[in-house]
């Protein structure tokens, strides 16, 4: 990073004030679709089928750049099947994992703000509490396993698919939390941190979104660490027990349902309309009957067609303030996503990019009135406080939601993976599956 660079940086981050957890790192991911496009090149799936549930295993972690936009799930897909033309089975189960991401999307586009409540009665009847233990928040539960994992999600940012899993059900069954608590740690602190992939993956470990709860054993931690942890583990261990033990310890008999306690929806509040003065005194106005581009945390590719097909309209990225403010996230996500608009704004053409920090609405609606500009262009996308930005905005703008390439056609209700996979199948991998479905996400 050059010194101006690093000076607009910190200028960002002071104005980001009270939105962020923690400080810099050194070791911190680079965000930006230049980085996606080298990890995708780079990257060859060949051993990912059969090894993927390993945690030291060949995955391609680029969870952060699909979550942000700065990738598409159909640009991953095509680059593989265009790679390796004669090979299906090599990408088979990794195609397979890009469409568990896909169906995520599809359920939250369906339920919206109701993916943060209960999607189903819980198969069991175990009360749940609304804090998460402070030895957790800590990473001190003297269990180095789950020790270990938290080191990761709090310093790295990143948790295998299976970690997440452990830890998922360690908090909501062995901890006896909601699920709801930890989809906000994890979305406070990992790069990919997502409404969509996030709530319903814990909403499947808690069994309000799959037919039973998701636990696991020390056998199958040793087993995909690779004994990582439990080799030298002295710890009292929670998990030491065969399957049917732990379902009685867990459980019990249970099987009443649990009321959800959902939370009151995180909805932008209108007291809290941010007076920034981020939008430059000296911008012009755009010449007559030019747009306005808003670029939001999904969409973040010079490659999107809302944004190569209006070069010369005004583009603006806003951080959510009070979103941020109500969820504040790890410094590092931050970096990444300011690292993705430092990469976006340098290809392309359009001569106004700004950077805006505020409530979305109050900020795009001020930049377009100073500009002139009266439709505002945006990328389609399920994440509900993108909805609802878009419904504010229609009010006073003409808005053109510019769809997305589709990965799957799928118009049925998204209630299991496996009828979603039996669906669409042939259109992700150019064939009938080869391999039957597994339960195991
Ligand atoms: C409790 C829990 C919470 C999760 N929270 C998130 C989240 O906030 N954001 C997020 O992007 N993913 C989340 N996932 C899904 C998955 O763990 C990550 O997408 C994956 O681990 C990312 O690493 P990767 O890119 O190396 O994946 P790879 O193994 O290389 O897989 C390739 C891509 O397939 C998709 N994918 C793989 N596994 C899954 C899965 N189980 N569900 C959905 N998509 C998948 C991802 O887009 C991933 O980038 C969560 C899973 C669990 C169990």
């Amino acid at each position: 990073m050059t010194t101006d660079q690093s000076n607009q940086r910190d200028a960002l981050f002071n104005r980001l004030q009270g939105c962020f957890l923690s400080g810099p790192k050194s070791n911190t991911l680079l965000g930006g679709r230049t980085e996606a496009l080298r990890r995708l090149q780079s990257y060859d799936p060949a051993s990912y089928g059969s090894t993927r549930n390993h945690i030291n295993s060949n995955v391609s972690r680029l969870s952060p750049y699909l979550r942000h936009g700065m990738i598409s799930l159909t640009e991953v897909r095509d680059h593989l099947r265009s790679k390796f033309p004669n090979d299906p089975a090599r990408l088979e189960e990794f195609l397979r994992q890009l469409a568990w991401r896909d169906f995520f999307e599809k359920v939250l586009t369906w339920h919206g703000y109701g993916l943060d409540e209960d999607l189903e009665e819980p198969k069991h009847g175990v009360a749940r509490s609304t804090r998460i233990p402070l030895d957790i928040l800590k990473g001190e539960t003297s269990l180095p396993c789950i020790d270990g994992m938290l080191d990761d999600l709090f310093e790295n940012g990143y948790l295998h698919n299976h970690a997440r899993l452990w830890f998922a059900a360690y908090l909501c069954h062995f901890r006896g939390v909601r699920w709801q608590e930890g989809a906000r740690l994890f979305r406070q602190y990992l790069y990919d941190g997502d409404i969509a992939s996030n709530s319903a993956s814990w909403q499947w470990v808690e069994s309000t979104f799959a037919n039973k709860p998701y636990f696991m054993n020390k056998d199958n931690i040793a087993n995909f660490s690779n004994g990582k942890w439990c080799n030298s583990c002295r710890a009292n261990c929670p998990f030491d027990a065969d399957y049917p033990t732990l379902q009685q310890r867990l459980f019990g008999g249970s099987i009443a349902p649990l009321m959800s306690q959902a939370p009151a929806n995180v909805m932008p509040n209108e007291n809290t309309l941010s007076t920034k003065n981020d939008i430059p005194d000296n911008i012009a106005p755009l010449p007559p009957s030019t747009d306005l581009v808003w670029v939001h945390d999904g969409a973040m590719s010079c490659a999107d067609n809302y944004l190569a097909l209006n070069p010369s309209a005004a583009v603006a990225f806003v951080f959510n303030e009070p979103e941020l403010k109500a969820e504040p996230w790890a410094f590092h996500r931050l970096a990444f996503v300011a690292d993705g608009i430092d990469d976006l704004f340098k290809y392309l053409p359009n001569a106004t990019k700004v950077t805006l920090v505020g409530d979305p609405v109050e900020r795009l609606t001020t930049l377009a009135n100073k500009l002139g500009a009266t439709t505002i262009h945006l990328s389609e996308h399920p994440n509900p406080w993108v909805i609802n930005t878009t419904e504010q905005l229609q009010l006073n703008f003409r808005v053109i939601i510019h769809p997305r390439p589709k990965f799957a056609e799928y118009t049925l209700e998204p209630k299991r993976f496996s009828r979603y996979w039996d669906k669409v199948a042939k259109q992700v991998l150019g064939h009938r599956p080869k391999s039957s479905n597994k339960r195991h996400q």
